[in-house]
């Protein structure tokens, strides 16, 4: 995939509630703007990479594009379980995220406890494979630390444009 790493941010919004946080991997939502705009090469599947809400701390991350069955599979969803415990919901708040990797496509699964086992295969992943040298230069990128949501959002959005133009 030539789009890789893809930055990309924007607002939390809440998702269908399908239980994610009941499951203990609670997954972020990015609005159809966000999802619109990810290149077409980008399949779905799941990603790994780093993730940053508002201005706090980047943390690792694996990301899920999928078709949402909500829409008869015509839109895609994005939603991003961040490798780290936050003491409270953070909708509302900017996030910012940059894709690094794929892990593997989108499946369906027999069980419940299938599917959690996947998700955390891919978290123990994820944890891996970013800390090569190469993906840990994405975490200390300008992208993560450029930008603050005092800023008007044009000028986040060019920093966005510029990241992924190099
Ligand atoms: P929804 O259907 O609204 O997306 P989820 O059960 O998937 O509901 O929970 C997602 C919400 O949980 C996020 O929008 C965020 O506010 C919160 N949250 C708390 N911790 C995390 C985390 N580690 N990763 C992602 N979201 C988290
Ligand atoms: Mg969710």
């Amino acid at each position: 995939m030539r789009s890789l790493p893809f930055f990309c941010r924007g607002e939390v919004i809440r998702g269908f509630g399908r239980g994610s946080k009941e499951l203990g991997i609670p997954t972020a939502n990015f609005p159809d703007s966000v999802v619109e705009n990810l290149p077409s090469d980008i399949n779905t599947g799941i990603y790994y990479g780093w993730a940053c809400v508002g201005n706090g701390d980047v943390h690792k991350m694996v990301m899920s594009i999928g078709w949402n069955p909500y829409y008869k599979n015509t839109k895609k969803s994005m939603e991003t379980h961040v490798i780290h415990s936050f003491n409270e919901d953070f909708y509302g708040e900017i996030l910012s995220v940059v894709m690094v990797g794929y892990i593997r496509p989108e499946r369906s699964y027999t069980s419940l406890e299938a599917l959690i086992a996947a998700i955390n295969n891919d978290i123990e992943e994820a944890k891996v494979k970013l800390e090569l040298p190469e993906h840990l230069k994405l975490r200390d990128s300008n992208f993560f630390t450029r930008f603050s949501s005092d800023l008007p959002s044009t000028t986040a959005s060019s920093s966005q444009t510029i990241m992924n133009g190099h």
